[in-house]
């Protein structure tokens, strides 16, 4: 009876390992006509890296986003490796290598090269979750992970199948464990594993299914899709400062309007941005708002695909100038005046952000300062537009001014004036003053005109938004 029993265990002890494995088996080898990746795109820095380590006998594969990003035949913005050599090993390789990061440990290797340093992150086989002891919370969340594993292992705590693929330079071979090359050609994303699972460990991997199915303009797989909906709520516990870098990501990817009509149909918006909360209403109320938002957007994902650079202070304060504006008109109609009810309203405004998702400080400095210039836009009078134009964030104020004359919420003329005067000589930039002046339209008194313009010169937001 006894030695029946063992034998049916260790019967199934191979079944056991055979499910295991099967999470783990081998991957797929996609040769070069096959993948049709182009050596042109790799970055040579990535492949000193992958090349380095394999001389020195370990294994070396670009990975994750970058593969993806190639076999899609774009340029990839940065280049992963991994290897199943340790952080430590990885270091002693490289002159320029930085252990970092506690939950994971990886290696930072800097290039400096013409232009910008290019930062190579090395990282090494991680073991599964299963595998790596009990650090999972109560609501299935991983709380540290710092355990080796195989490359089998490694792909399979990836994220999606078209994110865990491994390029080995040398032999321009893709190693594919969970069929996405496959599901590139079918422009599905899809979860490793069982999604619900997956996203009970990582909250914000349902931000970034959002996010990539924008940029890729892959469609979710429904069981990647379905249980988006139930577990949603869980970015509740999300620490602040991780959502705040994935949402990010998200507005920088190139494709942020879809990607926020995607969180609205993810029904993942609420509690992120309150502006999103009601910004995508079709409602006439936020008509204006949405121009507004839409038009930046659209303006960010222009200068991030043609590789320009925007800068997070501006992109949030454009997102929350709906309902700074709507701050800002409740205050002046509350009898404040103009300036202080400003400053009142973007104190509401960013308290009310912050209520959901907090934006990093030193942004919040960059959107206050570029928010407290757009009065000064419209005081062309003296010495004024002479400062502005000085001081150090003028750039950035300007083209949030311009952005309001897009719409049409500021004179159009306004910011005409001022392109004018930026590319004014001397002598110009007086004949615009003059011209400002006439255009205020009345006979009264220069002198009579300063002293209404000290207390009144700046429009209130609703003269704005005619
Ligand atoms: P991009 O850099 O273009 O935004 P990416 O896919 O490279 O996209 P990264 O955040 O750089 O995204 O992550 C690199 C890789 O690490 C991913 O491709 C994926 O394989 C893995 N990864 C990142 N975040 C997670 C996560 N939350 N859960 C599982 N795997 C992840
Ligand atoms: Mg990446």
């Amino acid at each position: 009876m006894i030695t029946k029993f063992i034998k049916r265990i260790l019967r199934r002890d191979p079944m056991v390992k055979h499910a295991h494995a099967s999470n783990t088996s081998a991957p797929k080898r996609i040769p070069k006509k096959s993948h049709r990746i182009d050596p042109h795109l790799l970055s040579k820095n990535a492949v000193k890296v992958t090349h380095t380590l394999q001389q020195a006998g370990y294994e070396a594969f670009i990975v994750g986003g970058a593969v993806r990003d190639l076999a899609l035949g774009i340029s990839p913005k940065d280049f992963d490796v991994a290897t199943n050599a340790t952080p430590d090993q990885v270091q002693r390789l490289f002159r320029k290598a930085r252990l970092i990061g506690r939950r994971f440990q990886i290696v930072h290797v800097t290039f400096f090269g013409k232009g910008h340093p290019e930062i190579i992150e090395v990282s090494t086989f991680r073991a599964l979750l299963d595998n790596a002891g009990d650090h999972v919370a109560e609501s299935g969340r991983i709380l540290r992970d710092n355990v080796w594993g195989s490359q089998g292992e490694d792909a399979a705590r990836r994220d999606f199948t078209i994110n865990a693929m491994y390029y080995d330079p040398s032999s321009e071979t893709v190693l594919d464990y969970h069929g996405g090359m496959a599901d590139m050609q079918k422009k599905t994303l899809r979860m490793i594993g069982d999604p619900a699972k997956r996203y009970r460990e990582d909250p914000v991997r349902m931000l970034r299914a959002v996010r990539f199915a924008a940029k890729t303009g892959f469609e979710l797989d429904s069981a990647t899709r379905e249980p988006i909906a139930k577990l949603g709520q869980l970015l509740n516990d999300v620490p602040s400062a991780r959502l705040f870098d994935e949402i990010l990501k998200l507005l920088m990817s190139g494709y942020s309007w879809r990607a926020i009509q995607g969180l609205k149909e993810a029904g993942l918006h609420h509690g992120l941005l309150p502006l999103l909360d009601h910004i995508l209403d079709e409602g006439e109320d936020s008509k204006g708002a949405n121009d507004f938002v839409k038009l930046a957007l659209a303006n960010t994902d222009e200068r991030i695909q043609s590789g320009k650079s925007v800068s997070a202070g501006f992109l949030f304060a454009t997102l929350l100038w709906p309902d700074l504006l709507r701050n800002w008109k409740a205050n002046s109609s509350k009898g404040m005046t103009n300036i202080p009810a400003l400053h009142d309203a973007m104190d509401d405004t960013i308290a009310t952000q912050s209520s959901g998702m907090t934006i990093q400080r030193r942004f919040e400095s960059d959107m206050r300062e570029i928010w407290s210039m757009q009065p000064r836009f419209e005081r062309r009078v003296g010495r004024y537009p002479f400062r502005l134009i000085e001081s150090p964030r003028f750039r950035a104020g300007y083209d949030f001014m311009l952005l309001r004359c897009a719409t049409g919420e500021l004179n159009p003329a306004i910011g005409q004036w001022w392109a004018d005067f930026i590319a004014a000589d001397p002598a110009g930039q007086d004949e615009l003053m003059a011209s400002a002046k006439n255009e205020s339209g009345n006979t009264a008194s220069p002198v009579k005109r300063r002293r209404r313009r000290k207390t009144k010169s700046v429009a209130p937001p609703e003269g704005a938004a005619s």
